[in-house]
């Protein structure tokens, strides 16, 4: 490698412009495309990437790079690439992109592996004869010296040493004292943080694929063998039609040829069932996968980062920006459910993850499959005209049904009740008949609290959110309000501030409430709920998957939380409260989401042995969305929803 004389670089702090550096003799070794160096800056210094490195430049004035930040290059020449496309597609200054590409403890470098002490033994202890000699002489004058003495001699390799004490409960002057007659030794080592350390996974192996699954793995193979020629592929496959099954297989294939795989899921999806599953299957080693996600801390990010830098791990799986993940040798990337708005980050710069997976698979040259039961019109269309592949997968594993969608016409209810009720007649007689059978039932509110307006009665006027002017709603548990777009909360006022009168009443209603009217109309069962507000602890969401699926929790409210991923064999029921929810949105993507919510949200009932049934309650039983979504028709919605597009001119 020919040392490089100067460098050209982006410098952090934004400038839309690179800059021309020179190299000291003394870092032209260390030093290449991508890596992070320190740059004497106006009269400051700052942090900056390194994106060629020149034998000259024309530019004057030129300094030189004051150090090399971080071990080795943290960007591949593809990555820069992709890059310098996200920047100029989505018009964001190349020096944004980079802090979306490269995570914070990455850039900063300040991070760094944890350091344990390992324990051996020390010199003077070198053979058999040399320890029982030693040990003789502590036995008497020190008995747990020479109980730990025995303990570490007879040790084949190096463990921590906190281990090791808690093992024979002895204490740490007792290990320093060995230490300092020379009779242990401690080392500090790197070890790796692993946020999935303490759980055991399963090892799986390949299923055998039904016709439709091989077909679709088949097609993915030859795209694997010839990627420079492959159109992306859209897997399209009802629920619970064994999609992830396929990603396994895929990436199993990927691995064979010597290459490595991204996949990514909406967060939301990224549960512990998911992890499991890709954990379990790739179990060779344990970094052999490594995930990524927003509530790793920082030195477990630096950790993952790293173990996928290093190579150690070869299949990377997270939320959007794994996307960016800095994988070498890259075959495959895997976008799961790539309908799902969550890919579109909302701040600069706003990429949407599944059209950088789709540039980045061209720039590495290796395969992209976009995975969905009801993937987005842009994809659909784009299968349909021949840009993209598409493989279909028609039925649920071992024809099992597709559940049966009841669509209950909330005004008929209306009139019968005479009062806005959250559960209709019939769908709270099947959640009994479930109880009874001792199956269990998912409902399904896309609007978290407990009451969704404080109203007064007499004036009319609603509590509103100071800075959004939207309504507040009111969360029983912390007995405050709040606005579900800023999070301003807001103490409960006893009196209308409008008028003054005392004629405040709670009107709408989110998952809070609905957990405690189920909680009062079925007293026995077991009810949980899972949202934003109930999952803030880190291990809470899960506890409560682990025990909805172990079966001591009867019913599950909830929002999206719960609409996607989830694998419940024993839920035969879902109840969607209001489907008119995501209809009456500002937007026209509005039906379309409706349809796709509706369709994963069904897709939870019936994956075990009994056939699963769905209510859909709503004030509008006929709108498309809800009859396409009602019959399992994604094409039918797909035609007319285009139709409709090309009319308004979208
Ligand atoms: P999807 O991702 O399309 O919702 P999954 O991959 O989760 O579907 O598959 C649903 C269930 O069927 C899972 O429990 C999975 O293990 C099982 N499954 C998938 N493929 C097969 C197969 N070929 N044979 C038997 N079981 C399968
Ligand atoms: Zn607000």
């Amino acid at each position: 490698m020919i040392k490089p004389s100067f460098v050209r670089v982006i410098i952090d702090r934004a400038i839309h412009r690179e800059l021309d550096y020179s190299v000291p003799e003394s870092l032209a070794e260390r030093v290449a495309i991508g890596s992070r160096v320190r740059v004497p800056f106006r009269d400051k210094s700052g942090l900056a990437t390194v994106v060629a490195t020149l034998e000259r430049s024309e530019a004057t004035g030129i300094r030189a790079i004051e150090a090399i930040v971080g071990e080795a290059p943290v960007l591949s020449e593809q990555l820069l690439e992709l890059a310098r496309w996200i920047g100029a597609y989505y018009c964001c200054p190349i020096e944004a992109v980079m802090r979306s590409l490269l995570p914070q403890v990455i850039r900063r470098a300040e991070v760094s592996w944890k350091k344990q002490l390992f324990v051996q033994p020390g010199r003077k202890i070198e053979s058999e004869p040399d320890w029982q000699r030693e040990l003789a002489k502590l036995q008497k004058r020190a008995p747990r010296q020479a109980e730990l003495l025995e303990a570490i001699a007879r040790l084949e390799t190096p463990v921590r040493a906190a281990d090791l004490l808690r093992k024979t409960s002895l204490d740490n002057q007792t290990l320093r004292a060995l230490v300092k007659r020379g009779l242990a030794e401690l080392r500090e080592e790197s070890v790796a943080r692993d946020p999935h350390g303490d759980e055991q996974f399963m090892p799986t192996s390949n299923l055998i694929l039904n016709s439709e699954q091989a077909l679709a793995l088949e097609e993915i193979g030859q795209a694997l063998d010839a990627p420079e020629s492959a159109r992306p592929i859209l897997l399209h496959g009802v629920t619970g039609s064994g999609k992830t099954e396929i990603y396994l297989q895929a990436i199993r294939a990927t691995l064979e040829r010597g290459r490595t795989a991204i996949v990514l899921v909406p967060e939301i999806s990224l549960t512990p069932q998911t992890v499991e599953r890709f954990k379990g299957r790739f179990a060779e080693g344990p970094d052999t996968v490594a995930v990524l996600h927003s509530h790793l801390s920082e030195g477990e990010r630096h950790d993952e980062w790293h173990k996928i830098h290093s190579g150690r791990a070869q299949i990377a799986i997270g939320p959007r920006s794994a996307v960016f993940a800095p994988l070498k040798n890259l075959g495959l990337i895997v976008v799961d459910e790539e309908h799902e708005n969550t890919y579109k980050q909302e701040e600069a710069p706003r990429y949407h993850a599944r059209d950088v997976a789709v540039v980045r698979a061209k720039i590495e040259k290796c395969v992209v499959v976009l995975g969905s039961a009801t993937p987005s019109l842009e994809s659909y269309h784009n299968a349909t005209t021949g840009k993209y592949r598409l493989a279909t997968l028609s039925q649920r594993i071992d024809e099992k049904q597709m559940p049966l969608m009841r669509v209950v016409d909330l005004r008929q209810e209306r009139r019968k009740q005479k009062s806005i009720s959250i559960l209709s007649d019939k769908l709270r007689a099947a959640m009994a008949d479930r109880l009874e059978k001792r199956e269990q039932t998912i409902l399904f509110l896309n609007r978290r609290g407990f009451s969704t307006s404080l109203l007064c009665s007499d004036c009319g006027e609603a509590s509103r959110c100071p800075n959004c002017s939207v309504s507040l709603t009111f969360h029983r548990h912390v007995a405050r309000l709040s606005c579900h777009l800023c999070g301003h909360t807001a103490a409960v006022p006893k009196k209308c501030p409008a008028c003054g009168k005392d004629a405040l009443i709670y009107a709408g209603f989110g998952t809070e409430k609905v957990e405690s009217t189920v909680a009062q109309i079925f007293p026995k069962a077991v009810v949980r709920r899972m949202d934003a507000d109930s999952m803030t602890r880190k291990q809470a969401y899960r506890e409560t998957l682990l025990s909805f699926r172990s079966g001591k929790i009867d019913i599950l409210v909830g929002t999206q939380m719960i609409a996607k991923g989830l694998h419940f064999p024993n839920v035969t029921l879902v109840g969607i409260i209001n489907a008119d929810l995501a209809l009456h949105l500002p937007d026209f993507r509005a039906g379309e989401r409706t349809f796709q919510l509706l369709t994963q949200v069904a897709g939870r009932a019936g994956r075990g042995e009994t056939p699963g049934e769905v209510f859909v309650q709503t004030y509008t039983p006929f709108s498309p969305s809800i009859q396409f979504a009602r019959h399992h028709d994604f094409a039918g919605y797909f035609q007319q929803e285009l139709e409709f597009r090309e009319r308004c001119d979208f």
